[in-house]
């Protein structure tokens, strides 16, 4: 069976979606290829279910994000940037709001809001859908793409737009088929590695502390002559490591360090508006006024229980210990794990794992006018099988559909 289309967009993720909508509303005839048996299924996992959509900051902010890329996204961000992508769902009928740190959600809190919308979209658009089609390989053949879906189907298209996502968390249906073909047709793959993913660490300890979440607190990484300070906010310890937002933002840069270095220390400082001083001469004070309390339940207003026993171990505290029998030197240690409590990072999990991948389709070969391969004509790519991610906070979505725009609207001109 063969059909033919002006258009074959492969995925329908975010991007797929939105370069199908954007060609469709240009007037082609569009089929959009989705290996699932619907639409968006990583969507619907975004924002731990809620799809963090986007950000409000400016488009600074967004190149600034996606580090050695940022400033390919340029064109696409500024043909289709955040409000326009705003005032895209309002127009399907679904309100956005904004919350902490810029990040905008739907108002409803439902990533899967978002999915229908889009699924709305592309059926008043006349987009055909097929679902449960795995594309495997791309031929050209005179001014024709020919893509086999299958054994038994083919697809013929003028233009395709490759959308099929990155690596990661695979049951959604990214499971890298888009770098494999991509590579066949010639195209260069800056190598994978996860991004926004668990650090593994060498202590044994982390495990009695696995789920406990820390608020507040500064992380800092150290290799060699790099060091990588965090802002202030989460960390979460797992049975493996540390997570949580502020690890999992840093960890593209903390496996390069790896990757270097092989080990990468870790301190966390667990009072970071305090100095040092300020601390020691507070405890010093607690420590006169209570003498004959357990140093343990006056940790209490410091510490999360879990930590008081690891706290009290590093420090080689006896747990029955009255604090008036704490030395001037476990006190000072103590101070020191406050402001440092030290780990060392030996990995992270894998891709899999991983929120987003890092590396994908070389931009050097992507025009970013366009989005149009350098080398094949009339082949398009949008979203994550693109070269370069960034932080949490809605840029990579916002990445996703700006390309997806941007690629629709190349292919369809
Ligand atoms: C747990 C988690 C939470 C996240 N939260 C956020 C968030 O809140 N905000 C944010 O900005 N980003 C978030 N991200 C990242 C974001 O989801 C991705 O950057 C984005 O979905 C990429 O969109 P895409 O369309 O390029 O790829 P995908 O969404 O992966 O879509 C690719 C599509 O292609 C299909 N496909 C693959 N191969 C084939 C094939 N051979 N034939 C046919 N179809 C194929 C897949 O089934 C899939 O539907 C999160 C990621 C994860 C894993």
């Amino acid at each position: 069976m063969s059909e033919s289309f002006d258009i074959a967009v492969v995925g329908g993720g975010a991007a797929g979606a939105m370069a199908a909508i954007r060609a469709a509303e240009l007037g082609k005839m569009v089929i959009l290829i989705e290996r699932n048996d619907s639409i968006g299924k990583k969507i619907l996992i975004t924002g731990k279910g809620r799809c963090n959509i986007t950000n409000s900051a400016p488009i600074e902010t967004f190149i600034e994000k996606f580090g050695t890329s940022g400033k390919f996204l340029r064109t696409a961000l500024y043909k289709f940037f955040n409000g326009d992508l705003i005032e895209f769902f309002n127009s399907c009928g679904l309100e956005m709001k904004v919350e902490r740190q810029g990040r905008v959600f739907p108002s409803d809190d439902k990533a899967r809001s978002v999915v229908e919308a889009l699924v709305r979209r592309l059926i008043d658009l006349g987009v055909k859908i097929v679902y449960s089609a795995r594309l495997t390989s791309i031929k050209i053949d005179k001014e024709y793409f020919k893509l086999e879906i299958g054994t038994e189907r083919t697809i013929s298209a003028k233009k395709v737009i490759l959308a099929t996502g990155g690596a990661s968390y695979r049951a959604t249906g990214s499971s890298g088929d888009g770098f494999v073909i991509a590579e066949k047709m010639g195209h260069k793959i800056i190598k994978l590695k996860p991004g926004l993913v668990p650090l593994t660490t060498n202590q044994e300890w982390v495990k009695d502390l696995q789920g406990l979440a820390l608020e507040n607190i500064r992380i800092t990484f150290e290799a060699g002559k790099k060091k990588l300070v965090s802002e202030i906010g989460e960390l979460m310890f797992t049975h493996f490591g540390i997570s949580g937002p502020l690890v999992l933002d840093l960890s593209g840069d903390v496996m390069d360090m790896v990757e270097a270095h092989k080990a990468v220390n870790v301190f966390i400082d667990l009072k970071p508006a305090l100095t040092s001083e300020q601390l020691d001469n507070r405890l010093l004070r607690e420590f006169k006024s209570s003498g004959k309390a357990q140093f343990k339940s006056i940790m209490k207003g410091y510490l999360p229980q879990r930590l008081i026993t690891l706290f009290m171990t590093l420090a080689g505290i006896d747990p029955e210990h009255m604090v008036n029998q704490i030395t001037q030197k476990a006190r000072r240690e103590v101070v020191k794990l406050f402001k440092a409590l030290p780990l060392t990072v030996k990995g992270s999990l894998a891709i899999e794992e991983a929120m987003v991948t890092g590396g994908g389709v070389s931009i050097s070969q992507i025009n970013p006018r366009t989005m149009e391969s350098k080398l094949v004509p009339g082949l398009y790519f949008a979203g994550e099988i693109i070269e370069g991610s960034a932080a949490s906070g809605g840029y990579n979505l916002q990445q996703a559909f700006s390309t997806g725009h941007l690629a629709g609207e190349s292919a369809a001109g």
